[in-house]
């Protein structure tokens, strides 16, 4: 297994929307596998293929608690059939945005069809901290990132944040 360096922002590769996957084959699970080692290494909870550069419809996910045995969720293909009504605020973070932490809006719970790891399709009835991460990363599926969810003055600040850090070549 191999860490890939993660993509940072402002790096517009972020905002590809990723294609979808065609054939479970080993290079994509060597690939999952890939992703996993880079997430735990970060260390973070969700991470998605674009965030390597990869513009596949392909996220991992571990939301097992700290000590506990690894939960590894890998999934292909993800798209949210349903989501309540109901909504749940957490403060998110992401690793192509290090360091920056903002509260986040979104359904309390959402109903997920993918494919697993063996090509399977499964469905995914997610709630807590699983619901608000599935939906962060299906989101940089499409582009998306945490920060177009809050406040645009809050967004524009950190975008100029890390445009500068990348400009200046340095660390923030
Ligand atoms: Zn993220």
């Amino acid at each position: 297994m191999t860490i890939k360096p993660i993509i940072i922002l402002p790096d517009p590769i972020l905002r590809q929307v990723s294609a979808p996957i065609e054939r479970v084959d080993t290079d994509l699970q060597k690939l999952a596998d890939d992703m996993l080692e880079t997430m735990y290494d970060a260390p973070g909870i969700g991470l998605a293929a674009i965030q390597i550069g990869i513009p596949r419809r392909m996220l991992v996910i571990d939301v097992s608690r700290e000590g506990d045995p690894r939960e590894p969720l890998v999934f292909i293909n993800p798209e949210i059939i349903a989501s309540s009504d109901e909504r749940s605020v957490y403060e998110e973070g992401c690793l192509s945005i290090p360091d920056y932490y903002a509260e986040v809006e979104r359904p309390a719970k959402v109903t997920v069809k993918s494919l697993d790891r063996d090509g399977k399709e499964i469905v995914t009835e997610a709630d807590g901290l699983l619901a608000t991460c599935l939906q962060h990363e299906i989101d940089h599926l499409n582009g998306v990132l945490f920060i177009d969810h809050i406040s645009r003055l809050k967004r524009e600040m950190v975008i100029k944040k890390f445009t500068k850090a990348a400009k200046s070549g340095g660390k923030l």
